[in-house]
């Protein structure tokens, strides 16, 4: 079945009027500092329905809140789901005041502390990777040796990079993690980001909503598409053809998961 060709085409259709809408952010609604086409429309006409859910590793929701206030679309904290917070305040309630060596910004890092877990690299109970534009060549060889040892290893999430508004990838924790599986073989020992439903899970039962009555806005099928299939929500894929954005030859094309 094909779907409506632009966010704003799919607005006109019956899936607008889910219970819950749940959209990824970046590629999806934004890219950098930009604004994609259709959704600040999204924000202003469905804005009590929607619910951010995104692998983002260096906001907190707070932050992102303010982040799009700036880009004039009003998202309240408290409907945004984010991969790096919600990583953290799992983990603080798993394991309150847990040592953690985590490798995230100094946002997130704060956020850390504020939860009561303790950053600690020497000795810590467990690490925590999220993206970092700040890692370095020694972050790299810390965190090698923390596995080493044995020491259980986080990812807040597996994509490797997302698009810049020109369409360039930038590097995301994915690509952060090769790097340490390419020095030790390793596995996550936790990673509730998407694919996983966990985000969207929670993003449901904070809404209220069943999953076979929200609809899952995103851009990537391999995380979006799979953590909605595997939560139940029916996805729709958004795909913004940004390369050409920037050349002035926009054309966002949106089509259902089922295309492919
Ligand atoms: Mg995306």
């Amino acid at each position: 079945m094909r779907q409506p060709a632009s966010l704003h085409d799919f607005l006109e259709t019956p899936l607008a009027g889910a219970l819950a809408i749940l959209a990824d952010l970046d590629g999806c609604l934004i890219s950098g500092t930009a604004v994609l086409p259709g959704a600040a429309r999204l924000v202003d006409e469905h804005g009590p329905r929607l619910w951010i859910v995104s692998n983002n590793s260096e906001d907190t929701a707070r932050s992102l809140t303010a982040r799009l206030t700036g880009l004039g679309m009003r998202v309240p904290s408290n409907r945004i789901f984010l991969a790096g917070e919600q990583t953290l305040r799992a983990i603080a309630r798993q394991s309150p005041g847990a040592r953690i060596a985590l490798f995230a910004n100094s946002r997130i890092q704060g956020l850390a502390r504020r939860l009561g877990l303790r950053l600690d690299r020497e000795a810590p109970d467990l690490a925590v990777l999220a993206r970092s534009p700040g890692f370095t060549f020694g972050d790299l060889a810390k965190l090698v040796a923390l596995a080493h040892r044995g020491v259980p290893v986080w990812r807040t999430n597996s994509d490797t990079s997302h698009p810049a508004a020109d369409g360039t990838p930038l590097p995301e924790t994915g690509a952060l993690w090769a790097a340490l599986g390419a020095a030790i073989p390793i596995r996550p020992t936790g990673d509730l980001g998407k694919p996983a439903p966990d985000l969207v899970e929670a993003a449901l039962a904070r809404a209220g909503v069943a999953a076979a009555d929200a609809v899952f806005l995103g851009d990537t099928v391999a995380t979006d598409g799979a953590a909605a299939r595997a939560a139940g929500v029916p996805f729709v894929q958004v795909r913004h053809d940004l390369g050409r954005a920037v050349s002035g030859d926009a054309r966002p094309i949106l089509a259902a998961a089922g295309d492919r």
